[in-house]
């Protein structure tokens, strides 16, 4: 069995990350297979989102900001 492996940081990735990843997301270094024999110690990524992409989670699930002419509350007093 073989893992996508950054040599520079001494990670693993999942197949999953690797199938997505063209470097490594943290030193930017080339990835490589290897024989999972060759890996003890190495830590296992977990998977990196951009802060883009975080932003367009929140945005795809917080409802739109209401229109700027909505009714306000009356006022107290
Ligand atoms: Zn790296």
């Amino acid at each position: 069995m073989t893992h996508v492996t950054c040599p520079g940081c001494e990670l693993r990735f999942t197949p999953y990350a690797a199938a997505t990843l063209t470097h490594c997301p943290f030193c930017g270094g080339g990835l490589i297979e290897a024989d999972a024999s060759r890996l003890v110690g190495y830590q296992l990524a977990e998977p990196v989102v951009s802060l883009d992409d975080v932003h367009d989670v929140f945005t795809s699930v917080l409802p739109p900001p209401p229109p700027s002419h909505s009714p306000q509350p009356p006022s107290v007093g």
